[in-house]
């Protein structure tokens, strides 16, 4: 079959949109999904800098949502017509998989970062039969269409808006996630949430949910005047004395902290907000050596990273569609949706910090 996608053929050049083609239904195992919306995270930006590392020509996007429009047979569990959110890819054999921590899969990078599961090969080319990388994050969203292994595919009712639902499977997972799932935040926490982007500002949905004080740190006014408006109490990146003004805010410390910025500075400024038994959590990947100061790590205080929220999404998603219908989850405030033909300019809205979520309508 032939579609329209977004091709990113070099690590410099803007994505073109043109037709590519898929040579097979779907095999065993595999759905083949009709995509209403996908949304664009910072992991797609991140190839560009990634030069060399993940494999070009390649459809990226991976937080797709859509209808299931063929199925590999009746082991997937879904039927056509069924509405999904498309997750992340994992084996399901390994100790992590089997350990319900799928987003800890032995064949994590290999599956969603560099093409892993060789039998997906060749079949994913461009119009003039130019192979493309096999399926970025399992998916390949940035298309009209999408084949994936059913395991990724989250199904959702029919009544939520499914255009707006994408980022559920990896944004607005990796921010909730981590609260709900890493830190298993409740009423009487606090959370100290360092940058407002996207997955910082799930986490402060996700905490005021679950009856905690999100404190939102950034250093853009309207991001925290939007943190505000999630009721984070905003406090700006550059404020001199950040870690005591968060110990003040928070009765002597926060519980728990999460980094999506990976800047060396904040996340010192994390460790030495929380109080004693404290858990910062590191979202972002970090690019130089992280160098911590003496004492921060000081009376049981920890730092883990954290990946996808720690989330199953089967588990996950419901509960976040769950939280938004009550109106304690509202990500669609966060969204701004575009028409994939207009990808680079959600590139650039995104890169400048002028949308929080772009999702790209094919
Ligand atoms: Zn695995
Ligand atoms: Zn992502």
């Amino acid at each position: 079959m032939r579609f329209g996608a977004a091709v990113l053929r070099s690590y410099e050049d803007p994505f073109t949109v043109e037709e590519v083609r898929l040579d097979a239904g779907p095999a065993e195992g595999e759905v083949l999904v009709r995509i209403a919306g996908c949304g664009m995270c910072r992991t797609d930006l991140a190839v560009r800098r990634s030069a060399g590392r993940s494999p070009l020509p390649a459809v990226l996007g991976h937080e797709g949502a859509g209808v299931v429009v063929e199925t590999g047979g009746p082991e997937t569990g879904l039927s056509p017509g069924d509405h999904v959110v498309l997750g992340f890819d994992s084996c399901g054999h390994c100790r992590g998989c089997l350990g319900g921590n799928p987003a800890y899969c032995d064949r994590f990078a290999a599956l969603n970062l560099f093409g892993g599961r060789p039998e997906h090969a060749g079949r994913f080319t461009d119009a003039a039969g130019g192979a493309l990388a096999p399926r970025w994050f399992g998916q390949s969203s940035f298309a009209a269409y999408a084949m994936v292994q059913a395991r990724n595919a989250v199904r959702v009712d029919p009544s939520l808006p499914l255009e707006l639902l994408g980022p559920l499977g990896c944004g607005f997972l990796t921010g909730a996630g981590a609260v709900l799932n890493s830190f298993g935040a409740g009423p009487g926490d606090t959370v100290a949430v360092f940058g407002a982007g996207a997955v910082g500002l799930a986490a402060v949905m996700a905490a005021t949910a679950a009856g905690a004080v999100a404190v939102a740190v950034d250093r853009h006014p309207e991001r925290l005047a939007f943190a505000e408006k999630l009721n984070a109490v905003p406090v700006h990146a550059a404020s001199a004395g950040l870690p005591d003004r968060i110990r003040r805010l928070t009765d002597g410390g926060a519980q728990y902290a999460l980094d999506t910025t990976g800047s060396g500075r904040l996340i010192n400024d994390a460790l030495r907000a929380l109080r004693p038994l404290g858990h910062l959590g590191l979202v972002a990947r970090l690019h130089t050596a992280l160098a911590l100061e003496p004492g921060t790590l000081d009376r049981g205080r920890r730092i883990s990273h954290i990946c996808e929220g720690d989330a199953v999404p089967g588990l996950l998603v419901p509960r976040l569609t769950g939280l938004w219908r009550a109106g304690l989850f509202p990500f669609d405030q966060l969204i701004r949706t575009y028409p994939l033909s207009d990808i680079n300019e959600a590139e650039r809205d995104c890169e400048a910090g002028l949308v929080v979520k772009p999702v790209l309508i094919p």
